[in-house]
C-alpha cells in the first residue's frame, strides 16, 4: 500500500498508509477501536474504494481509486469477525460454491477439495450440515476452510475470534496457526497478543487512521518505542 487515504465523507479514516507485506509473512495488526484497521483490510482486497494511493498485490493494482471493483480479487481470501457462511447452504455447499462459479473447478473435484478442507481444520464430520448446526468455532473453522478453497495467496483475517465463546478461540487460533506455519501469507487483526507474540512475524500498530509502528513481536511487545503504543500495551496485555 502507498500513500493509501480512504474517505468516509469528511472523516479521514487512513491517512496515508504505506504497508509492504512479503509472500509468507504473518502481520498482525492492532490498534484502538476506529483507528481503521477493518478499513485498512477491506481496501486490500478492493471492499472500499480509495481516494488517494496504491494498492498493489503482486505487481497488480488490486483497484484504481475512486471506483470499487466489481468482481473481488480471487487470490484474497478474507474471514470475517462474524462466520458468514451462507445459511441455506450445506458447510460442503459453502465451501464448493465459489470454487465451481467463479474458478469453474469441476464440481466433483471442488468437493473432494472440500472435504480434503474440511478435515485438515477438524470439521470433515460436519460437512452435509447446515450452518446453525454447528458452534461458533466450528462455524469459523468452516469459513476458514472456505476462504482456502479458492486458493488465496493471501488471507485477511478481521477479529477472526472476538465473537467465539473463550473455550472455542484456540480451536480456530490452532487453525491459524497451522497456516501460518505452512507459509500462508496472512495479514490478521485481533486482540490475542499471545498468538501475535508467538505467530506473528511482525506487528503493525495504527491509531487514527496511521501506521505509528511496527517490529517483531519481542520488540514490539517489549520495547515499544512510541508513547502511544506504550499506552495501548499497557491497555491490552
Ligand atoms: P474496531 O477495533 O472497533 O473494529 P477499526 O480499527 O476496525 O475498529 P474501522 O472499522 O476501520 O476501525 O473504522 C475506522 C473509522 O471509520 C471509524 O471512525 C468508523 O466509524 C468509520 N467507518 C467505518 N466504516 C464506515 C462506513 N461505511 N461509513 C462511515 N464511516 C465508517
Ligand atoms: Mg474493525
Amino acid at each position: 500500500m502507498r500513500g493509501v487515504v480512504k474517505r468516509f465523507g469528511a472523516l479521514e479514516v487512513l491517512r496515508g498508509i504505506d504497508l509492504t507485506i512479503e509472500r509468507g509473512e504473518v502481520v498482525v495488526l492492532c490498534g484502538p477501536s476506529g483507528s481503521g484497521k477493518s478499513t485498512l483490510l477491506r481496501c486490500i482486497n478492493g471492499l472500499e474504494a480509495i481516494a488517494l494511493g496504491e494498492v498493489i498485490v503482486e505487481g497488480e493494482h488490486v483497484r484504481s481509486k475512486g471506483s470499487k471493483l466489481d468482481t473481488l480479487n480471487p487470490r484474497i481470501g478474507m474471514v470475517f469477525q462474524a462466520f458468514n457462511l451462507f445459511p441455506h447452504l450445506t458447510i460442503l455447499q459453502n465451501l464448493i460454491l465459489a470454487p465451481t462459479m467463479v474458478l469453474k473447478v469441476p464440481r466433483a473435484e471442488a468437493i473432494e477439495r472440500a472435504r480434503a478442507l474440511l478435515a485438515r481444520v477438524g470439521i470433515e464430520q460436519k460437512a452435509d450440515a447446515f450452518p446453525d448446526m454447528l458452534s461458533g468455532g466450528q462455524q469459523q473453522r468452516a469459513a476458514i476452510a472456505r476462504a482456502l478453497a479458492m486458493n488465496p495467496e493471501l488471507m485477511l483475517f478481521d477479529e477472526p475470534t472476538s465473537a467465539l465463546d473463550p473455550e472455542m478461540i484456540h480451536e480456530v487460533l490452532d487453525v491459524m496457526r497451522d497456516l501460518a506455519h505452512e507459509g500462508m501469507t496472512m495479514v490478521i487483526v485481533t486482540h490475542e497478543m499471545g498468538f501475535a507474540r508467538e505467530v506473528a512475524s511482525r506487528v503493525v500498530f495504527m491509531d487514527e487512521g496511521l501506521i505509528v509502528e511496527q517490529a517483531k513481536p519481542d520488540a514490539f511487545f517489549s520495547k515499544p518505542r512510541e508513547e502511544r503504543t506504550k499506552q495501548f500495551i499497557g491497555k491490552i496485555l
